[in-house]
This record gives structure tokens, C-alpha cells and sequence, in this order.
């Protein structure tokens, strides 16, 4: 999926961690540009016009969640935020203000590269206007146009609750939702907190859509933090 030579923004403060991505990244043929503060996050983003941007949560002017809220006010750049254990919280907040994905420290190169492809891919799509009606991933066919949903060929019936819950998770393909994003655009602003109906709903999707419910291939749970309908199935942890 790496077109000629994507650029990678790197917001990070730590020169060890910034060392480590841009080796990483420039080993697999990407560019790299780095930026020591927010500030200076913001300012690269606007004059390099990045293809994707890596922000750490926790840098020496402004936080993570601000630069991510200023991004998203001009820019539709792909963020992975790069978090701490101790800002999970700061983590759900950069999502609900338009993150895509997020990494916590330390991770490996494989799973960092991975997040990447998907992030490029699901600009991709977006760019294109993805308009098509039928989303296909594996087995699952979902016909938006006709509102049906095939499993090997066969019709699921969804209720209207589940297929809402489905396409919004179709049309946020790859990316992480959090639970309250998820809750606003299903059920509605006011429900943003009844994580419960997620859990309800979440567990009949499954049932109806994953040939094993208890090791889901596509509706995976991002703990603590909300769902993410994976692209690629069964390409977990490979490195291209
Ligand atoms: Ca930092």
C-alpha cells in the first residue's frame, strides 16, 4: 500500500523515541519530518502538508489533545496518537476530537507499521469519495443501497439498531471509535454514556456476524476505549 514514498509527521518531544520511529519509518521507504513541540506540529502539518501525523500525547507546550483539536479545525490528516499508560484518558479524549488510531508505548515496529497502512488506506478511500454502495470485507457483504447484509452468500437479518451500529463502523472502516462517538451517532447525543447498550448490541452483531463470537475477526474490541471494524482480516501483526 506504501505509493511513492508517504510523508510521516512526527510530533514527539523525546529525541530517543523520535529516533527510533524515524528509523522504523524510513527503513519501510516512507518520509519522515519531525517536530520537537506542538507548536511546531502544527505549523510542519500546515507548510509540509504531511500524509499522516504521529502525535505524542504528552509534550512540553501544548498537549496531544490540543494539537488534535486545532488540527481538526483546518486539516483531515490521518493522527495516531502515541500515548503513555498514565494518559488513557487523554488518549479517549484525543479520539473523541478526531484521532484515528492510537499506539500505546512501548509497541513493537510491526504494529506501528500496520497502523500506518491502515490509516493511509482508509484516507484512500475517503479521497476517493468512496461512494460505492456494497462494502466487502472476507465473508461480510453489506449492501448500503439495498440495506442487506450477506454472510458466505447467505442474508443476515440485522434489527435497525444493529445495521445503524454496522454502518457506522463500515464508514469509520480501520479507525478506532470510541464508545461515545459510537453512542452520539447510533442512539443519539444523550446516550453518549450508556456504554451498556454497546456492550448488548455489540455481542447480537457478533453473534449474527462473526463465525466465532468470542474471537471476533472484524468487530474488535478496543479496550476501554471503544470498537474498531478491522480491514484486514487475518493480517494481524504482519509487516508487508
Ligand atoms: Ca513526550
Amino acid at each position: 500500500m506504501t505509493q511513492d514514498k508517504d510523508l510521516i509527521l512526527l510530533i514527539e518531544d523525546e529525541p530517543q523515541m523520535r529516533r527510533f520511529l524515524r528509523v522504523v519509518l524510513q527503513g519501510h521507504g516512507y518520509r519522515v519530518i519531525e517536530a520537537a513541540t506542538g507548536q511546531e506540529g502544527l505549523t510542519q502539518t500546515a507548510t509540509r502538508n504531511p500524509d499522516i501525523v504521529l502525535l505524542d500525547l504528552g509534550l512540553p507546550d501544548l498537549d496531544g489533545l490540543e494539537v488534535t483539536q486545532r488540527l481538526r479545525e483546518w486539516s483531515e490528516v490521518p493522527i495516531i496518537v502515541i500515548s503513555a499508560r498514565e494518559q488513557e484518558q487523554d488518549k479517549i479524549m484525543a479520539l473523541d476530537a478526531g484521532a484515528d488510531d492510537y499506539l500505546t508505548k512501548p509497541f513493537g515496529a510491526g504494529e506501528l507499521l500496520a497502523r500506518i497502512r491502515v490509516a493511509l488506506r482508509h484516507r484512500a478511500m475517503q479521497r476517493s469519495g468512496n461512494k460505492e454502495s456494497v462494502f466487502i470485507i472476507d465473508d461480510l457483504k453489506v449492501d448500503m443501497a439495498k440495506r442487506q447484509v450477506f454472510l458466505s452468500e447467505k442474508e443476515v437479518h440485522l434489527t435497525p439498531i444493529e445495521y445503524k451500529l454496522l454502518t457506522v463502523l463500515i464508514k469509520n472502516a480501520g479507525k478506532v471509535i470510541t464508545h461515545s462517538q459510537l453512542l452520539r451517532e447510533v442512539w443519539g447525543a444523550i446516550y453518549a454514556h450508556q456504554t451498556q447498550y454497546l456492550r448488548v448490541y455489540m455481542a447480537q452483531l457478533r453473534h449474527k456476524l462473526e463465525a466465532d463470537p468470542a474471537r471476533p475477526r472484524f468487530l474488535i474490541n478496543e479496550p476501554g476505549v471503544g470498537y474498531r471494524l478491522k480491514l484486514d482480516v487475518g493480517e494481524e501483526g504482519a509487516t508487508e
